[in-house]
């Protein structure tokens, strides 16, 4: 099962299978009407990625700045922005979407930012209350949260996935024992180890009923 091609007012509603950085910037999104910069490129290329056209990103992120003049949108170069990801403006590449390493790694966010990884960047309190919003309990959460403090960012997003959702992905290809996933409580290894926020979601979208 794949997304296809999604509308900008699909959007919303696919919410629930985006991984937690996605998430947040969404949410932000929604609560401000705004994203700062690297947000708004993390999660445009992560839209892209799931299936959002151009012309419909372009529809999407005009009624997410819904505060703005159409003028201002224009002038401000958010839709160049967009069109931009898409390549279609600037450098004409065509741009992918970030991969985990990258948004661990690259632009790290500061003051006022929503980007990043909440594994690596939130402050554990913060990044309880995203977990916690995931359904996974007191101790999922706070199994998640250890394995996190570790540094092991991307082994407490599987396990968030593996707690969440992750019975219906039960694969072969178990996360190495042991090594990173030391620590996860010894339920890990059901799911591949995350990567790409695509990868969550396409992980997520496929397991629904
Ligand atoms: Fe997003 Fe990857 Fe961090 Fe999960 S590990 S929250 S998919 S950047």
């Amino acid at each position: 099962k794949s997304a296809g091609e999604i509308r900008h007012d699909d959007v919303d509603s696919l919410e629930s299978h985006f991984p937690p950085c996605m998430r947040n910037l969404h949410q932000h999104l929604r609560a401000d009407a705004h994203l700062k910069y690297f947000g708004r490129v993390q999660f445009g290329l992560f839209l892209k990625g799931i299936g959002l056209p151009l012309e419909e990103a372009l529809v999407y992120w005009r009624k997410a700045f819904h505060r703005l003049t159409d003028d201002e949108f224009q002038k401000k170069s958010y839709a160049y922005g967009v069109r931009y990801n898409y390549g279609v403006e600037g450098k004409r590449t065509n741009w992918t979407p970030y991969s985990c390493m990258k948004i661990i790694t690259s632009n790290q966010p500061s003051a006022g930012d929503h980007h990043g990884c909440p594994f690596k960047h939130f402050s554990p309190d913060n990044l309880r209350d995203l977990v916690g919003r995931y359904g996974c309990g007191d101790s999922g959460a706070s199994e998640v949260l250890r394995i996190a403090k570790a540094g092991h960012y991307q082994v407490a997003c599987t396990r968030l996935f593996e707690l969440t959702r992750g019975e219906v992905h039960k694969q072969a290809n178990r996360i190495a024992a042991g090594g990173d996933a030391e620590g996860a409580g010894g339920g890990g290894g059901m799911v591949e180890t995350i990567e790409h926020p695509n990868q969550f979601f396409d992980m997520s979208f496929k397991g629904q009923d």
